[in-house]
């Protein structure tokens, strides 16, 4: 090999390590670590009053019971095709995450929980109503998934803050009866 191909292949090799690092392979999207990069570059600066915007969890609902009815790789491609849904769903602006599991985290820059809230309904409406026929191996079994929305700076501004709250209201929506989303706004039962 000359230099010139070592060099092109060495620079192709650590862009697949940065790629196996920083984003999940089944459903393409970046994971908990870029997600965390980025909220630390985005909040450095969010004293600004002009700073706001909106943090959503996304949790699929009953997901362990498809996994043991269907078996794994049926999860897998369940998770593959809710990620797809919300990406479709989200703008250019817009970042969604595979937190965990069956998380995901999105983050959405100067939108106010009102704009917040529509766009994670729609998404929530999105995955009711096709991710059960995207995957036929699950045999028409619903597919829905629940979420809990926070916004900066009304609800906090700081990073675990949000966090801990987007995380309480998720809580709450399954608590709720599952398929919904909950924020500062939601009314008790
Ligand atoms: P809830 O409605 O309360 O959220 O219930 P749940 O069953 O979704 O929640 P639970 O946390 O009990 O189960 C999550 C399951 O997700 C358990 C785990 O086996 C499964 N899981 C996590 N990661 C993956 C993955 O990459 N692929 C598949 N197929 N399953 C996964
Ligand atoms: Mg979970
Ligand atoms: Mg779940």
């Amino acid at each position: 090999l000359d230099n010139f191909s070592r060099e092109t292949a060495r620079r192709r090799a650590e862009d697949e390590v940065e790629r196996l690092a920083f984003y999940d392979p089944l459903t393409n999207l970046p994971n908990r670590r870029l997600l965390h990069d980025h909220l630390k570059k985005s909040f450095a600066n969010s004293g600004r009053t002009s700073h706001h915007g909106a943090v959503l969890f996304i949790d699929i609902d009953n997901f362990k019971s498809f996994n043991d009815r269907f078996g794994h790789a049926v999860g897998d491609k369940i998770l593959s095709a809710i990620g797809g849904i919300i990406s479709r769903s989200l703008r250019q602006v817009d970042y969604a995450f595979r937190y965990g599991g069956e998380e995901f985290v999105i983050l959405l820059p100067e939108t106010p929980l009102e704009n917040a809230i529509l766009t994670v309904e729609r998404i929530r409406m999105r995955i009711a109503d096709e991710a059960s026929s995207s995957v036929p191996e699950a045999h028409g079994s619903r597919i829905t998934v629940s979420a809990g929305v926070a916004c900066y700076p009304e609800n906090g501004s700081k990073r675990e803050d949000l966090f801990s709250l987007m995380d309480s209201y998720l809580y709450k929506a399954k608590s709720m009866g599952k398929n919904r989303v909950c924020h500062s706004f939601t009314q008790d039962l």
